[in-house]
């Protein structure tokens, strides 16, 4: 919906002006939860004005029951531009997410029930009153309380459900408003037919017939609410306690993260020295075993160390949730990782295949990060493919987002573990047969960078045929650099 900006400048100004800061995304679960409550009640509406003229037309014109046609339709369309205003209401107050718009909200989906409720009274009216089916449409607004609101306020809007109904018998059954009756009616010249009674008579003049039903009315409404309003509290309980468990995994998370994040930095550094040592002691004139258990110790202390080193990446990128943000090529990164990983595809006689279009078009991330993820992508290609294979790299724009795929025509992955591998230290189990060395991390890792990317990464795999990896990052066009800080930056003298 389209707002003035003046408009829109004086409601923001007024809500964010009223907000505290620190407010700001503070609940961000609980908000997300009272903005879908408060649309889903917009949604509701929708319906309800559609079924108020399509259950008129059906009710006049098809089955010739006498309701009151013209302030039916009025009904309808009010309700629609009501719920339009509610809407665009709702959409302003979701702009800004603050302690203040959260109570205005709650406010508001409070005066739509109780609103709904009178325009449901009227409906009544003007449909046969106490005699129209539809009184129970009542107990529907009642539950819908119990479920947006809370347990007092549920009871507040069942007692005036119950007053307006109360008051609807009342001024019907002492003449003060006239009483539309569904009962047996005269010919209708207009229709050029009889109208269909749907009761045999009239009854807002029977009093105990009334008293009785308000009575009915009114237990039952208390009661709908109350069992309503106690499962929905259960059910909120129980949302609130897994809120607090999933806050409470996440803090554990991290300061296992943090843990690991200290060991693995401490580890690397005493492996770079270990590993410079070996490495000194291998290039030595050692021979016989000697040599051979050196060497080993080499070979081992390097995988140890790449291992440490993706471990330390990963928690770190976990811990710092962003990456630095700069703007660059994806075709660039792309083709500088095919060319990093040329020789090792070479040297396993693997054809390398590469269609990158050379596209102008920029994502905002990292570039080392990136080219990092891709390079990792080709080197499980050239360890999974089987000497003589081939390994194509695409990357391509398309829209507004840039997509890259790799595919190689290896071992692929078996269906049942497909949905593990994104998984940290998981590794199939026919990639362990042909490769013993591998620690589950690569594609964790290349997940995380995607992710922190705004971008997302899946693959289809057949086993023994190959596996596509395919990803797709949005394109960000950069901001526009002034012209003299341009100047600057090139060197020039300004003008
Ligand atoms: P690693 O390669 O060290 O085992 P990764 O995290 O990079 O760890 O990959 C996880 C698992 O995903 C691998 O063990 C393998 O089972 C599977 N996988 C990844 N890429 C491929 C591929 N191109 N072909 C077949 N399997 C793959």
């Amino acid at each position: 919906m389209n707002h003035s900006p003046q408009t829109d400048t004086i409601l923001e100004g007024g809500i964010l002006g009223s907000c505290n800061a620190k407010l700001k995304m503070q609940r961000p679960e609980e908000d997300n939860d009272l903005r879908q409550r408060a649309y889903w009640l917009v949604r509701l509406r929708w319906i309800a004005a559609s079924a108020v003229a399509c259950g008129t037309f059906v009710s006049a014109r098809i089955f010739h029951i006498p309701v009151q046609e013209a302030p039916l339709y009025t009904i309808a369309v009010l309700l629609v531009l009501y719920n339009a205003a509610v809407l665009d209401l709702l959409n302003r107050f979701m702009r800004v997410i603050c302690e203040q718009s959260r109570r205005r909200t709650k406010n508001m989906i409070d005066i739509q029930i109780s609103t709904d409720l009178i325009i449901l009274t009227v409906l009544l009216h003007f449909s046969g009153g106490p005699e129209n089916p539809l009184v129970l449409f009542f107990i529907f607004h009642v539950i819908i309380a119990s479920i947006l609101l809370s347990v007092w306020e549920s009871f507040l809007q069942a007692t005036l459900a119950i007053s307006l109904f109360g008051i609807l018998l009342l001024l019907e059954a002492t003449g003060v408003v006239p009483h539309y009756c569904l009962g047996p009616q005269p010919s209708s010249a207009a229709f050029g037919h009889s109208l269909t009674a749907l009761v045999s008579h009239c009854r807002y003049e029977e009093k105990a017939y009334l008293a009785a039903k308000f009575a009915a009315f009114a237990v039952t409404v208390y009661l709908v609410v109350y069992m309503a309003g106690y499962i929905a509290l259960r059910l909120r309980r129980a949302e609130q306690a897994q809120r607090r468990a999933n806050q409470m995994l996440r803090q554990k998370d991290r300061i296992k993260d943090e843990y690991v994040a200290h060991l693995t930095h401490d580890i690397k550094g005493h492996l770079a020295a270990i590993q410079s040592c070996l490495g000194v002691a291998a290039t030595d004139s050692l021979t016989g075993q000697a040599a051979e258990f050196v060497h080993r110790a080499y070979y081992r202390t390097q995988k140890l160390t790449a291992f440490v080193r993706t471990l330390l990446r990963l928690t770190r990128l976990k811990l710092d949730g962003t990456v630095e943000t700069e703007f660059f090529r994806a075709s660039d990164a792309v083709q500088e990782a095919v060319e990093a990983t040329q020789l090792a595809a070479q040297e396993k006689s693997l054809h390398l295949e590469c269609d990158v279009t050379p596209a102008a078009a920029t994502i905002a991330g990292n570039a080392i990060s990136f080219k990092e993820a891709i390079t990792n992508l080709l080197l499980n290609a050239i360890k999974y493919t089987p000497a003589g294979g081939t390994i194509a790299v695409r990357a391509q724009p398309h829209e507004d987002s840039v997509i890259v795929e790799i595919t190689d025509t290896g071992i692929g992955i078996p269906p049942e573990e497909q949905p593990r591998i994104f998984e940290e230290f998981y590794r199939a189990s026919n990639a362990r047969q042909m490769e013993p060395d591998g620690d589950g991390l690569g594609l964790s890792l290349v997940k995380r960078i995607v992710e922190l990317h705004h971008g997302t990464i899946g693959f289809c795999s057949e086993l023994g045929h190959g596996t596509t990896f395919h990803m797709v990052l949005p394109v960000t066009i950069p901001p526009e650099v002034p012209a003299p800080a341009m100047a600057e930056a090139s060197g020039q003298p300004q003008a």
